[in-house]
């Protein structure tokens, strides 16, 4: 069975690296720019690795990437940022993020009354029986839930900071979403983890997986430009070639690539209502220096503006140069504005916020940066979970189609669900073919 995947992201290399593990299998990874990894792209820059998106594995020991790691004997270090040094900001005062009952006794941003309620709806959420789950999102849930608003802040502002949302967009979240997500996350020994090296560690892994065999081979510059289906064979042609042939076809890209690529084919009906969701952007800000500037903690999250900043190399040493330092601020983004100047005026203020908090806390860093990168819209999921929106199937009824990526329906959010979803994926093909070897014989 020979087999395109169309992206070289986590998904792609993830979907790829288990087909080529069944000898039956042959094919082409094909990603369009120079380099693979996608929007978890890993670069160096004058002695620090710069991640182009994702740093935290959320629920480290419940993670798709444990499976991956057993299942495609994967190496790799991860280390777990200091719980101790996690704090939320609020009304300028900074406090223990009540992230686990030790740091839920010792916050400010709950009362004694208010730490007894919480502490019993984590516990709630962690037995499965918490009634979120019966809600169609959180806030249709918070409108009738009997919490203080403290708690109700709080709910919203985690909803936030796992899904990199705002408040508004938190709201909208299907509480069925939210009660697995952290009936995951709060039985997790792990929770937020950084890979050692970033995720270049993996994706190199991966992609020497599916260059080392034979069978697979990986095209890079090399964009695929239209899709043709006939007598149940796939015709591609790309950038360099022509007419290229195959069994199976998985696209491995977001949604709004996925749609622009198959919009002349007999499937764009079906893929139309997918076409029509909206995706998650966010400002990033990062800052490395050649020492600390200051190293007060190792997250700090702005719960009045809804900006957070990671100080990544006190977890992960390896990305700054010897003695430096690697700052990423994050700032959740609103995706709906009149017009282009409200936009534009919005994406300012947002970075004013940004920089005010580094200010605050990293005085100086101004004129000690040796390196900085802002990205005003970053795509940090191709379908935002939200309740409106659709996820896509790996596998699209009615269609000879399979997807992968972080806009499709699978374990996890963000990067674990591209990892979920390309293992699904390759699954699903490998089932296939040997229910159709079943009947043959
Ligand atoms: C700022 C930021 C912060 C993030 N933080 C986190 C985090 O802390 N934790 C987390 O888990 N996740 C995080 N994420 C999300 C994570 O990076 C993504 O979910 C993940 O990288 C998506 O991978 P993917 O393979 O699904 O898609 P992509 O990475 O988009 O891969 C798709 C690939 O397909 C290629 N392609 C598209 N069209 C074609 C074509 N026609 N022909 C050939 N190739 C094509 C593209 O070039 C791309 O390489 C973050 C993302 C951002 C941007």
């Amino acid at each position: 069975m020979k087999i395109a995947i169309i992206g070289g992201g986590l998904a792609g290399l993830t979907a790829a690296a288990y087909l080529s593990k069944n000898p039956e299998t042959e094919g082409t990874v094909f990603e369009r720019s120079p380099q693979l990894g996608g929007r978890a792209f890993t670069y160096e820059k004058s002695g620090f690795t710069l991640n182009f998106g994702a740093h935290a594995v959320y629920g480290f020991d419940r993670h798709t990437l444990q499976m991956m790691e057993q299942e495609l004997q994967l190496h790799f270090d991860s280390k777990q940022v200091d719980k101790r040094k996690v704090v939320y900001a609020k009304n300028g005062v900074l406090t223990p993020a009540p992230l686990d009952f030790v740091n839920i006794m010792k916050t400010d941003v709950l009362t004694v009354k208010e730490k007894l309620r919480f502490v019993a709806e984590v516990a709630a959420v962690i037995g499965n029986v918490h009634h979120l789950k019966n809600y169609a999102t959180l806030g249709e849930y918070l409108d009738q839930a009997h919490s203080s608003e403290d708690v109700k802040e709080l709910w919203e502002h985690l909803v936030c900071s796992n899904f990199f949302i705002t408040p508004e967009d938190a709201r909208q979240v299907s509480g069925e979403v939210i009660a697995e997500y952290y009936h995951n996350l709060f039985l997790s020994n792990r929770p937020v983890n950084y890979i050692i090296g970033s995720w270049s560690t993996i994706t190199n892994q991966l992609a020497d997986k599916i260059r080392n065999n034979r069978r697979w081979d990986i095209a890079v510059k090399e964009a695929v430009e239209a899709i043709d289906y006939v007598d149940g064979q796939f015709r591609l042609k790309t950038k360099t070639r022509e007419e290229l042939i195959f069994d199976q076809v998985i696209l491995a890209m977001p949604i709004q690539q996925a749609g622009k690529l198959l919009d002349s084919t007999p499937w764009a009906d079906k893929l139309a209502a997918y076409n029509a969701n909206s995706c998650t952007e966010v400002l990033v800000y990062d800052v490395g220096f050649n020492h600390v500037v200051a190293r007060p903690f190792h997250y700090i999250s702005d719960m009045d503006h809804k900006v957070f900043i990671s100080d990544v190399s006190a977890t992960d040493h390896t990305v700054a140069p010897a003695g430096g330092q690697l700052l990423q601020g994050i700032a959740y983004l609103n995706d709906t504005f009149e017009d282009e100047e409200q936009k534009k005026r919005y994406l300012d203020e947002r970075l004013q916020q940004m920089e005010a908090l580094f200010d605050t806390h990293y005085p100086g860093w101004r004129e000690q940066a040796e390196v900085k990168r802002v990205s005003k819209k970053a795509m940090v999921s191709s379908i935002k979970n939200i309740h409106s929106n659709q996820l896509l199937p790996v596998q699209l009824p009615g269609t000879p189609l399979f997807f992968c990526g972080d806009g499709c329906e699978g374990k996890g959010e963000l990067a674990e669900r591209s990892f979920s979803s390309g293992r699904a994926a390759a699954q699903r093909i490998l089932a296939e073919r040997l229910q159709l070897h079943a009947v043959a014989q």
